[in-house]
């Protein structure tokens, strides 16, 4: 890109984020809520590195990625930002140590299978791995008939909230899940996922964290007690379809 090209991508994304900011803002004043209550992750997949440096000159602190390959790639690549990396896409037990090299946060973790991997990638690093439970809030998740987007069954969720406190090496923070494909309205799920928070925090009551919301459902989300939020394309544009 040239420098012009970089100057306009620049201030079309610290356009975009001012109105994402202000979104979360308004929410959190309808919620009688802080807006410091609540972090902007911003998922970065598919743009590339210039943009994420970009994200971090203004202001940015928290990004998201769903690919190991190329979150991978990014965190080598920005080792000189001060960024914490969220990894949020589904996970391969056999790619769990890898990512746990890089991530801060990992938002994806549905089945206990992952977590010896997770705690071997922290031990190597030697630090400790901030680990959300991932709930799949589909309405046949229980039975099993899930659309398979990822996430653990609700009726699942306090045991492996335990198995990834009792882990070596991770903390277990709290829940993240994304709003049922296709349903208008995403309060209903967003309530069920607060609920399973509950439960979440009984196992550790400092496992306070809510990942909900995303560029279409942000509001919805921080009414319904997110404390953390996964803006993609509301602040970098749309990607291709798929991603
Ligand atoms: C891509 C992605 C997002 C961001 O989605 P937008 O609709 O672009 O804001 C949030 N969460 C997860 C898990 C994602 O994969």
């Amino acid at each position: 890109m040239t420098d012009l090209d970089q100057a306009a991508r620049r201030e079309q994304i610290a356009g975009n984020l001012a109105t994402v900011r202000e979104r979360i803002a308004s929410a959190c004043a309808d919620a009688g809520r802080s807006p410091d209550e609540v972090t902007l992750t911003v998922v970065t997949k598919y743009f590339p590195p210039s943009d994420v440096r970009l994200l971090a000159e203004l202001g940015v602190t928290d990004v998201g990625e769903n690919k190991h390959q190329e979150a991978e790639a990014k965190a080598a690549e920005l080792q000189d930002l001060r960024m914490r990396w969220h990894f949020v896409g589904s996970l391969q037990s056999n790619k769990a140590a890898a990512v746990a090299r890089y991530a801060d946060v990992v938002e994806s973790v549905d089945r206990t299978k992952l977590l010896t991997g997770l705690s071997r990638g922290a031990h190597r690093r030697a630090a400790t791995l901030d680990c959300l439970v991932q709930v799949n809030l589909d309405p046949g998740s229980d039975a099993g008939t899930g659309t398979g987007r990822g996430g653990a069954a609700p009726a699942d969720v306090p045991a492996l909230a335990e198995a990834v406190a009792a882990a070596e090496g991770l903390r277990l923070r709290g829940v993240m899940a994304v709003a049922p494909l296709g349903e208008e309205d995403p309060r209903p799920a967003f309530e069920r996922l607060a609920r399973l928070a509950d439960e979440v925090r009984r196992v550790d009551p400092s496992a306070t964290w809510v990942s909900a919301g995303m560029s279409g459902d942000l509001e919805d989300a921080v009414r319904t007690g997110a404390t953390h939020v996964r803006i993609g394309s509301a602040v970098l544009g749309p990607r291709p379809p798929g991603r």
